[in-house]
């Protein structure tokens, strides 16, 4: 008997006839013989619907009650999916975070999965379909919460992991992880099989078809992945362990995203320990930051440090570095209009001149670079936020991946 968790994001269960016909392919699923745990998410746009309510409310809202609030996205969607399996004479029910109870931990908002209760549900999975909203849990003290958006991918990971499945299917709106976001660059090509390396990577650089978290955890536990289509039979992509990763081609690609800020520091005293003081404060608020740049600037005395954080968190950055009085600097400037471009490869570890070739190909567009930063399998650049789209075209060209 095989046990398989599938997950099926917000566009395939965004409206009635989407959810009769994943009802449709969970039936097909059990009537082969196999246990069947579905993850589910919020029908598309439900979880910023809620979101808009809440702070129609208050744009501080209170986030115990916003995590009350976004729970129920994914509780709707489930209810709607079993109920339709029942219609079509499948036994099926939905387990809601507490009633298995999924234990998380962390601040809300932004919490982790630690544990679940497994035993009720196996012994239900003998005779009938678990439907499990995904993105939430509940704290050791019984509060709901949620785990990040785009969760419900660490839902079906996490359960994958505590129930032992055989598989773990991630059915959305694209039939598989592509070279770059295929509704955006229609030339993107689909990958077949794609290590946990570049896929975490590809994901925390923006492409979100899957959650970076979910990835994170598949590759700590090795759960094999398969990203596949809701809406056609295509063989999907695989993400899994690669003992033997194709090298021949140096990026596997390009991905993007415009929630990154730059801060600049024009005027800052240059002297050691400058640039632990301007960061401690940020790191004790757990301000992550990105990429740091320091010029030496004309006098010799002073520099210019420019760093990216968050977008999210340009209001705090400032706040702090306003209260903070161990650094004195002449002025400050701050550009939210920026996007980071990033280049994905297992083989670029193994392949000279990368960085020349990407810095070129901007080069060639006329797009100026205004922060840089690398890894051993990734090369990232800050940008002009309206040059996001050609950057990534050019740079999908220049490493063959149209
Ligand atoms: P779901 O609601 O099923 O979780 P998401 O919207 O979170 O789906 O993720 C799927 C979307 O990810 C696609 O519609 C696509 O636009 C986008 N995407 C971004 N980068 C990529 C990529 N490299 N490959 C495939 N899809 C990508
Ligand atoms: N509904 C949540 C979100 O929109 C979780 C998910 O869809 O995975 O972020
Ligand atoms: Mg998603």
């Amino acid at each position: 008997m095989v046990k398989k968790v599938l997950k099926f994001g917000g566009t395939s269960v965004g409206s009635i006839d989407r959810i009769q016909h994943v009802a449709g392919i969970i039936k097909r699923e059990f009537e082969a013989g196999n246990q069947v745990i579905a993850i589910v998410s919020a029908m598309s746009g439900k979880t910023n619907d809620l979101i808009n309510l809440s702070k129609n409310i208050s744009e501080n809202f209170d986030k115990r009650e916003l995590d009350v609030l976004l729970s129920t996205g994914e509780q709707v969607s489930s209810s709607l999916l079993a109920g339709a399996l029942i219609n079509s004479d499948v036994k099926a029910r939905t387990w809601l975070n507490w009633q298995i109870p999924i234990l998380t931990e962390g601040e809300h908002s932004n919490s982790r999965i630690i544990n679940m209760n497994i035993n009720k549900i196996n012994n239900f999975l003998k005779t009938g379909v678990a439907i499990i909203p995904g993105f939430q849990g509940i704290s050791n003290n019984g509060d709901i919460t949620t785990i990040g958006r785009g969760g419900s991918d660490a839902t079906a990971v996490a359960v994958a992991k505590l129930f032992n499945a055989d598989t773990c299917e991630i059915y959305t709106d694209v039939d598989g992880v592509y070279s770059t976001d295929p509704n955006k660059i229609p030339v993107a090509k689909k990958i077949e099989r794609i290590s946990y390396d570049e896929m975490l990577e590809l994901s925390s650089l923006g492409a979100k078809v899957m959650q970076s978290s979910a990835v994170q955890t598949a590759m700590m536990y090795n759960i094999p992945l398969e990203v596949r289509s809701t809406f056609t039979d295509r063989k999907g992509t695989k993400i899994f362990d690669q003992d033997n990763i194709d090298y021949s081609k140096s990026v596997t690609g390009v991905a993007y995203s415009k929630d990154d800020a730059k801060i600049t520091l024009i005027g800052v005293e240059d002297k050691p320990g400058v640039a632990a003081n301007i960061f401690e404060p940020m790191n004790k608020a757990q301000i992550n930051v990105d990429m740091v740049i320091q010029n030496i600037s004309a006098d010799q005395k002073t520099t210019d440090i420019t760093f990216t954080i968050k977008r999210d968190d340009l209001l705090k950055t400032r706040e702090i570095l306003k209260a903070n009085k161990n650094v004195v600097y002449k002025n400050i400037t701050q550009n939210e209009n920026v996007a980071k471009v990033s280049i994905v490869g297992a083989g670029m570890v193994s392949t000279p001149g990368i960085t020349y070739k990407m810095f070129r190909g901007l080069a060639d567009e006329k797009i100026n670079i205004l922060a840089i930063s690398t890894s051993e399998i990734k090369l990232s650049v800050i940008i002009d936020e309206k040059n996001t789209l050609n950057a990534v075209k050019k740079l999908h060209t220049i490493f063959e991946l149209d």
